[in-house]
């Protein structure tokens, strides 16, 4: 999770990194050679986590926004909104957030730590919906592609943008301002 100190969305306990997380940006940090870094490269590697937070949070919101499902809040650690009912639009809604980050070129490590919870819930809809480990498989496979598809739209990957840049600046959006930027980039395609 991006800390940010001064925040005022730090304070709750679930935006407290766990253990792992924390293991796994450590790993990040040595990779890219942080440990040893200056308060400049610090920021700078800290500026990336938060870009990473704000691709996958905006592709769940314009995925969201793209199955015409009214956002309830956008920040960049948490879009809230209503469950699609159906099984394949539900886990299109999850991985998009991952496969927003992958488009945008987000290192593995990240993807895995914001995806860890999206996988698990994934893993968990599947479940309940009592399919076999194998269709299961499929599903994902399924809805990774419809999503990958879906962000090939011009006009959707433009709305994701300019979510994830809004978010990366101001740590959150209105959903009001976030559907209009949606309606704004899929105006343009019908001109
Ligand atoms: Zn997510």
């Amino acid at each position: 999770m991006p800390n940010k100190k001064g925040g005022k969305r730090t304070s709750g306990a679930d935006l407290q990194p766990s253990a792992q997380t924390l293991a796994a940006l450590g790993e990040l940090a040595l990779e890219w050679n942080c440990s040893r870094c200056d308060a400049l490269e610090r920021a700078v590697y800290h500026s990336k986590s938060s870009l990473a937070h704000a691709y996958h949070e905006a592709g769940h919101a314009v995925i969201a926004l793209e199955f015409g499902l009214e956002l309830k809040s956008i920040e960049i650690t948490k879009v809230k909104c209503p469950h699609p009912s159906e099984l394949p639009a539900r886990l299109q809604l999850m991985v998009a957030g991952m496969i927003a980050q992958r488009k945008a070129d987000v290192p593995e490590a990240y993807i895995a730590i914001s995806g860890k919870l999206d996988q698990a819930k994934c893993e968990q809809v599947i479940a309940e919906d009592g399919l076999s480990k194998k269709q299961g498989i499929a599903a994902m496979e399924s809805a990774r592609k419809a999503v990958e598809d879906l962000f090939e739209k011009k006009y959707i990957w433009s709305a994701v943008r300019r979510v994830a840049a809004r978010l990366f600046e101001f740590w959150e959006m209105s959903p009001m301002e976030a559907a209009k930027v949606f309606e704004e980039e899929r105006t343009k395609v019908e001109e």
